[in-house]
């Protein structure tokens, strides 16, 4: 019989799939340094065994809206600029690019994008866009814009309203370029519309479950069967595990995961971990407090804060009693059947 951590050390052999993390704003926040990937992530990556990351542009609500396609491409900009001088690093493009990657021991990025703002009201971008290697959208943060309108940080009150006639056209453009349709933080109006609209799976990349953190933000369990109903996944993230502070756990995020393979199996559920304390130290203390206003304080998990972290979840999950056939699917199985199908 092997031990724990002869079992962690086999599950992680295969590296882990994290579909999302915030790495192309903290570019941008730091534009004037050179190798940050490889000086502040990659000893984290290395250690949690990670191989594939999602990476999110995201504009900030003060760029809105004049600015966000200039701040979209310099994220993309700078990202590239990481990638091409760090050769443990690869942009991954299509199934085969995930498969170089990891036969070739580097860590692959999927570029992905938080909010449609960065494309105005022109879904000509979108095109664009793919061609420097965009793979993934949710259309919205927590906010209104042009395509749909984000579900708020309360148990009620999102806007009602489902995709504007530019949303649609977004839905249908992410079909044709085989871009993945992220269901992260749209309102419950437009997550029904989007699942409608498209005949691809669809995915969440990063939530938590309403059964532990009852916000719009975050998914309920009728949301839950739609997305198992359409073979899709579920990221479980690891900001928004409880409203308590003293419920914020480890114990608690893999509660998340063991209410959504309860409800659609283990198949429905990968890891979005989401972590951004790094972001959240960086900014003044008054601008944080505005964002906190706004939409929530996380509870950061001590002994899950950053990708080196990764190794606990699986321990915990083994302790559990999940099998290491159901653990490995979470770990990277399901978001790699996801993006064979679809890229
Ligand atoms: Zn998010």
């Amino acid at each position: 019989m092997n031990t724990v951590e002869e079992r962690v050390s086999h599950l992680h052999a295969g590296s882990l799939v994290d579909m999302h993390f915030d790495l192309p704003l903290n570019l941008f926040w730091n534009r004037t340094r050179r190798n940050i990937i490889a000086t502040d992530f990659l000893p984290e990556f290395e250690a949690g065994d990670i191989g594939l990351l999602g990476v999110a542009i995201y504009v900030e609500d003060k760029y809105l809206p004049d600015q966000a396609l200039r701040v979209a491409l310099d994220q993309v900009a700078l990202l590239h600029i990481e990638v091409e001088t760090t050769p443990q690093l690869m942009l991954c493009r299509s199934f085969t690019d995930i498969q170089r990657a990891q036969a070739e021991g580097r860590i692959g990025f999927i570029l992905t994008m938080e909010g449609a703002e960065p494309f105005g009201d022109d879904p000509y971008l979108v095109q664009i866009f793919h061609q420097l290697g965009l793979r993934m959208i949710s259309l919205t943060h927590a906010r209104t814009n042009a395509a749909a309108a984000g579900g708020i940080f309360a148990p009620a009150g999102s806007p009602s309203d489902g995709l504007t006639i530019f949303g649609r056209e977004l839905v249908a453009e992410c079909d044709r370029l085989g871009i993945l349709l992220d269901l992260a933080h749209i309102n419950p109006a437009g997550f029904e519309e989007i699942c409608a609209l498209t005949k691809r799976p669809v995915i969440v990349s990063h939530t938590n479950v309403r059964r532990f953190y009852d916000v719009e933000r975050n998914i309920s369990d009728d949301q839950i069967k739609m997305i198992g109903a359409r073979g899709g996944v579920i990221g479980i993230n690891a900001i928004l595990v409880s409203a308590n502070k003293e419920e914020a756990t480890l114990d608690r995020y893999i509660d998340h995961i063991e209410h959504v393979a309860n409800l659609i199996g283990i198949d429905g559920v990968g890891i979005g971990f989401d972590f951004c304390e790094f972001l959240w130290c960086q900014m003044p203390a008054a601008e944080r407090e505005e964002l906190e206003a706004k939409l929530t304080r996380p509870h950061f998990l001590a002994d899950l804060t950053n990708h080196s972290h990764a190794r606990n979840v699986t321990r915990k999950l083994i302790e559990r009693g999940f099998k290491d056939e159901e653990i490995a699917k979470f770990l990277r199985g399901n978001w790699l059947r996801i993006l064979r199908q679809t890229l």
